[in-house]
């Protein structure tokens, strides 16, 4: 029996994953190790119950009680904090789904990796932070990453076969989030509610809000240089309000294969659950005569500054991932607290970006984990409001 662990399973990814194992026969079909949580301790205790796990963990150390309180005469050992959510990354599964929000997320997924196996790799963070250690770890491991992210499932499975060096380019899609077609002079004002609505995608507030900003894509963008390793030019994006292409890759030979579907992340989840083979979905067919039309436009980099920025730190390389991600979730808090403008966050992300560039050596490759967290502290304290 196939052994899993799902780390931010009662967030959307991971509630997404939860809902897929529990349709293809749960604990008669899976072996859980390991499910992680925050502050929804009826939900994750719940789950814990559901699928027998091994342990659940509360990223919250303060919680451990209730959780305890609500694991009682169960069977599932209890735990909390973050170290214990490496702890139970240690522990072997064949399948392992990273779907924390945020660099949180990082020591979880370097963990698992180090134990081999499949990491279905949902927190793009980790890429954007520290994408030569992620690959480094797998290497050693012999584990294999597979993306979750639904525009790099989409290449993935675009590409196929084909060769790397057949690639001319990649695209990958953006709705442009919920201020796609507001006037520009209106976004100083947009508050958190207006922006945590999304018009395609039923997602966590952080990434909806980052799918807004166009943040969300600009991580995706690095991401996508980080996991297949295209060159930066190679990488291009464009507006597609539907959400039915989710990338397109194109060959040097005029051929581009576009992958398709619902905007429903179940399908990338479920095929990382599945892959090498495919299984039935719960992600409604396609009718394209029912779409009729698909529309595409360039992005405006006055409207998403984000995408400039992602550009700059691909090439700066070295620690400008992780500066950047750590800058942007701080500006995101920030935000979300009211301590800030929607349209503040591109400025501030920027500003700590050049504050740290000349110190950060930037060029070196991440080198080790406490680098990489250094940064990540050095840029919460400079972008902080
Ligand atoms: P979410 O906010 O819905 O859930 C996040 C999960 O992480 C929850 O279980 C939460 O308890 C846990 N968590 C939060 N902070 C934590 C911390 N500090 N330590 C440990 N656990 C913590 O987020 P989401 O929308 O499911 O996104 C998860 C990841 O997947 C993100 O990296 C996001 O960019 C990526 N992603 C999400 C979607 C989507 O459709 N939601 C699509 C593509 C990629
Ligand atoms: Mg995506």
């Amino acid at each position: 029996m196939r052994s899993v662990s799902i780390f931010g399973a009662t967030g959307s990814v991971g509630a997404n994953g939860v809902d897929l194992i529990r349709r293809a026969g749960g604990p008669a079909a899976y072996r859980t190790v390991a499910l992680t949580g925050g502050r929804n301790i009826a939900r994750l205790a719940q789950m814990a119950r559901d699928f027998q796990a091994e342990i659940a963990v509360t990223a919250h150390d303060e919680l451990l009680d209730d959780l305890r309180a609500a694991l009682a005469g169960s069977g599932v050992q209890a735990a909390a904090g973050a170290q214990a959510l490496a702890e139970a990354a240690a522990r072997p599964a064949d399948w392992v789904l990273s779907a924390i929000v945020g660099a949180a997320g990082l020591v979880p997924g370097l963990t698992a990796l180090a134990q081999g196996g499949v990491l279905a790799l949902a927190n793009k963070e980790s890429l954007v932070c520290a994408g030569s250690l992620i690959h480094a770890t797998a290497a050693r491991s012999g584990a294999r990453v597979l993306p979750v992210d639904s525009e790099h499932s989409a290449i993935f499975q675009a590409l196929g076969h084909d060769n790397l060096e057949s690639v001319k380019d990649v695209t990958i899609t953006a709705s442009g989030g919920a201020f796609r077609d507001w006037p520009l002079e209106r976004l100083a004002a947009a508050t958190v509610a207006q922006a945590s609505t999304h018009p395609n995608w039923a997602m966590g507030q952080r990434i909806t809000i980052d799918s807004a900003s166009m943040f969300n894509k600009a991580m995706e963008v690095i991401e996508a240089k980080e996991f297949f390793g295209f060159r930066p030019d190679q990488i291009k994006v464009v507006v597609h309000p539907e959400s039915i292409i989710h990338a397109l890759v194109s060959h040097i030979d005029g051929g581009s294969i576009a992958h398709m579907g619902a905007p429903d992340m179940r399908h990338a989840i479920g095929y990382a659950l599945n892959w090498p083979a495919r299984a039935e979905l719960p992600v409604a067919p396609l009718d394209l005569a029912a779409l009729g039309s698909l529309t595409f436009r360039r992005p405006d980099e006055n409207r998403w500054p984000a995408l400039r920025l992602a550009r700059e730190v691909m090439a700066a390389g070295g620690m400008a991932g992780a500066i950047f991600n750590a800058a942007k979730e701080q500006a995101l808090d920030d935000f979300i607290a009211g301590r800030i403008k929607f349209t503040d966050m591109g400025p501030r992300v920027e500003m700590t970006l050049t504050a740290l560039s000349a110190q950060a050596g930037f060029g070196d490759d991440p080198a080790d984990l406490e680098t990489v967290l250094h940064w990540d502290r050095q840029a919460r304290k400079e972008a902080a409001a």
